[in-house]
C-alpha cells in the first residue's frame, strides 16, 4: 500500500533477531540500512540481501557513540532515503547477580540499550518529523520484568519501554508511533551465551525453557521479526506507546 518506499534503519543487525528483522522488512519493500559493530556479520547480511535485489547499507557504528550514530543516520539519509523506520535492536548482556556486578558492565549494558535507543531515534526523528511518518520500534525483554543475574539488563529493558512510551507521546502529533517488542526465549548468540553460563549446553536450555512455555516452543527470530513488521506497517498507525510481549505465553 502506498507508493512511498521507507528507509529502515536496523541496529544490531549483523546477526540474531536484528538481521531476521533485516530480512523482514526487506521483503516488505524497505530500503534497509544496518548498523553494527561486527563487520563479518555486516557483510554477510549486506550480501544476502543484495544478492535477493534489495537496497542495503550496512555501517560499522557503536550506537552508544553519539558523533558514530549522527555521522551513520546522515549516511543513510543521503545514500538510501530518509530514515523513517528505527528497530533500536542493538544489545549486549553482562549477568552477573548484583554482588558481584562491576560498575563497567552496568555502564556498558545501559550505554547500548539506553544510550544507544536514545541516540538512535534521536538523530532519526528528524526525517520522521520532516516526513510527518515514523515508526520506532524499541526491543525490549521479559526480563524487564525481573531476572535473577540481570539487573543491569532488567534495568535497560525496563527502561525501554518508559521510553517508548514518551516518544509515543511526544511524537504522535507527527504521525510517528513508538512501539516495544518485548521477546521470550528467542534462540540467537545471546541465549546460547546464557546457556554457556548456566553450564548447560544450549540443546538442554532450549528443551528445560521451552517445558515451561505455554505453546512449549522456544522463539526463533522470525517471531519478533513478524511482530516488528506489523508495528512498521503502514496500517499500523493507530497502534502506539504499546508493549508486546512475544513469549509463547501471557507476561504482564
Ligand atoms: P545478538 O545475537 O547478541 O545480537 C546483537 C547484535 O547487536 C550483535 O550483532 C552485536 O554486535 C550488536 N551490538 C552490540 N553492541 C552494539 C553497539 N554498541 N552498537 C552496535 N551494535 C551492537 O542478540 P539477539 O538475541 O539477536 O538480541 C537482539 C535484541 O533482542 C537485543 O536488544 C536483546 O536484548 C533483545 N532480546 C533478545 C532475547 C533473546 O532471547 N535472544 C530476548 C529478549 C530480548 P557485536 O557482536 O559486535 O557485539
Amino acid at each position: 500500500m502506498g507508493e512511498t518506499q521507507r528507509t529502515a534503519i536496523i541496529t544490531g543487525g549483523g546477526r540474531g533477531i536484528g538481521a531476521e528483522v533485516a530480512r523482514k522488512l526487506a521483503e516488505d519493500g524497505m530500503n534497509i540500512a544496518i548498523f553494527d559493530l561486527d563487520q563479518a556479520g555486516l557483510d554477510s547480511i549486506g550480501a544476502e540481501l543484495k544478492a535477493k535485489g534489495h537496497n542495503v547499507l550496512t555501517i560499522s557504528a557503536d550506537v552508544s557513540n553519539e558523533e558514530s550514530v549522527a555521522a551513520a543516520v546522515q549516511r543513510v539519509a543521503d545514500e538510501l532515503g530518509a530514515p523513517t523506520v528505527v528497530v533500536n535492536n542493538a544489545g549486549i548482556i553482562r549477568d552477573n547477580l548484583l554482588f558481584k556486578m562491576s560498575v563497567s558492565d552496568w555502564d556498558l549494558v545501559m550505554g547500548v540499550h539506553l544510550r544507544g535507543a536514545f541516540l538512535v531515534s534521536r538523530e532519526a526523528q528528524k526525517h520522521m518529523v520532516q516526513a510527518k511518518w515514523g515508526r520506532i520500534i524499541n526491543l525490549s525483554s521479559t526480563s524487564a520484568l525481573g531476572n535473577r543475574g540481570q539487573a543491569n539488563y532488567a534495568a535497560a529493558k525496563a527502561g525501554m519501554q518508559g521510553f517508548t512510551k514518551t516518544l509515543a507521546l511526544e511524537l504522535g502529533r507527527y504521525g510517528v508511533t513508538a512501539n516495544a517488542i518485548a521477546p521470550g526465549f528467542i534462540e540467537t548468540e545471546m541465549t546460547a551465551a546464557t546457556a554457556e553460563r548456566l553450564g548447560l549446553s544450549f540443546e538442554d536450555f532450549v528443551a528445560a525453557s521451552a517445558a515451561k512455555i505455554p505453546v512449549q516452543r522456544t522463539g526463533k527470530p522470525a517471531d519478533i521479526a513478524n511482530a516488528v513488521s506489523f508495528f512498521a506497517s503502514e496500517n499500523s498507525g493507530f497502534v502506539s506507546g504499546q508493549v508486546l510481549y512475544v513469549a509463547g505465553g501471557p507476561k504482564a
